[in-house]
């Protein structure tokens, strides 16, 4: 597997917190090190969220010294935490430049699913996204990616190899466009699939895109994962208008280099996830789903329906509950495993696609934000 070396700057202290295992092998070589001081450095870390290398007794004191010198391991701040009633739990974590990113943990029975950021709002504006309306601001780092499952293992005290594991799942979910973070991503996942580090199956961590082709055609070079595709509409038309990068890679270029993606995996029984927010007469008749049973007829996938998520402004509202049932029972119907989301942690604004945190990118917002409070009134005045 390739993989970019890391840049190590020698004025600035290097935090180990985001390097994979790669990266770190690269790193102690880099400073005249035994490469095997990377796995140590790895399970300290991630097995026991270690940061201070004087905690690292299987070190000698040389070593700590010098690492003390020239590297840290530096996690983001959290600076909220929120817990739902249903027990869905959100952590407000600051970055560095002040700008503000969400984490999720999702309990469900055994089950515990972190839905991590991969950047600091997006560029990518998909119409029925709060994170688009946002802005994009920058990708966040590698570290503080893993920074995002780090804080979150810490918080239930369930990091070291006989603890028990509550996050038994990651979804790269959360704000931003992972596809286009590809590089900081990458070693994020690789860590979260490393035995030294979280060791979570590739069958746990999922990568979702709303179809970043070239990056995609890319991914099976670096990194075996689960694939969700944000698909939400099964013609070009449509697409364009809910998810506009697909104006760039239109659908059936998507689901080629999809299909090409777990195809080139070992496991032959994987299956790709289509995700498909239902929005009230939008996307949610039955001609819609018929089509989306035509597109998807031979695909090795099944569909994970998603009600939509209002937030401030949006101008969209959620499929009714009728025509949600409507749609999976057609699906079902053609032979689809077909899924409807739960909707968890609405009281703390923890859905999909809810996820804002605080980007700094506000005049861009605020102006977004009063175009539309505009044309919101504008509607409302010629209305009444
Ligand atoms: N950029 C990635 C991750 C986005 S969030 C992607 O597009 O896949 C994960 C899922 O939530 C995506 O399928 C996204 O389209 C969906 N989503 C975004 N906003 C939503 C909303 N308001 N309601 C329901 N689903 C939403």
């Amino acid at each position: 597997m390739t993989q970019k070396a890391p840049e190590f700057s020698a004025t600035e202290k290097v935090n180990l917190l985001g390097l994979s295992p790669i990266q770190m092998k690269d790193f102690f070589e880099s400073i005249g090190e035994k490469s095997f001081r990377a796995s140590q450095l790895v399970k300290w870390i991630h097995q026991y969220g270690v940061s201070s290398f004087y905690e690292m007794t299987n070190i000698s004191k040389d070593l700590r010294d010098k690492l003390n010198n020239i590297a840290e391991v530096r996690a983001p701040k959290v600076v909220a935490d929120h817990l739902s009633k249903d027990g869905t739990r959100k952590w407000i974590i600051q970055v560095e430049g002040g700008s503000c990113i969400e984490t999720v943990l999702i309990p469900e029975g055994d089950r515990g699913t972190l839905c991590v950021s991969s950047q600091v709002g997006c560029s990518l504006d998909c119409s029925f996204c709060s994170t688009g309306k946002q802005g994009f601001n920058r990708d966040l780092t590698s570290a503080e990616i893993i920074g995002q499952l780090w804080i979150a293992a810490k918080a239930y005290d369930s990091l070291g190899p006989t603890q028990n594991r509550v996050i038994t799942n990651v979804v790269m979910m959360g704000m931003g466009e992972p596809l286009m973070n590809f590089d900081n991503v990458v070693a994020a996942m690789q860590l979260m699939m490393e035995d030294n580090a979280y060791g979570l199956s590739k069958r746990r961590v999922t990568l979702s895109t709303a179809g970043v082709v070239p990056k995609l055609d890319q991914l099976a070079d670096h990194v075996d994962v689960s694939l969700a595709i944000s698909l939400h509409a099964a013609n070009d038309e449509l697409r364009n208008e809910l998810v506009p990068i697909n104006r760039k890679y239109p659908i059936a270029k998507l689901m080629d280099s999809a299909q090409n993606y777990i195809a080139r995996m070992p496991d032959l029984r994987r299956k790709l996830t289509i995700e498909y927010t239902l929005i009230d007469q939008v996307n949610d008749r039955m001609e819609h789903a018929e089509e989306l049973a035509k597109l998807l007829e031979g695909v090795p996938c099944k569909i994970n329906l998603i009600p939509f998520n209002p937030f401030p402004l949006s101008d969209y509202q959620r499929a009714s509950g009728n025509a949600i049932k409507r749609f999976q029972d057609y699906l079902i119907g053609e032979g689809f495993t077909t899924t409807v989301r739960t909707t968890r942690g609405e009281d703390i604004d923890a859905a999909c696609g809810q996820l804002a945190g605080a980007v700094n990118d506000l005049t861009r917002r605020s102006q977004r934000y009063r175009d539309r409070a505009e044309s919101v009134v504008k509607i409302m005045e010629t209305s009444s």
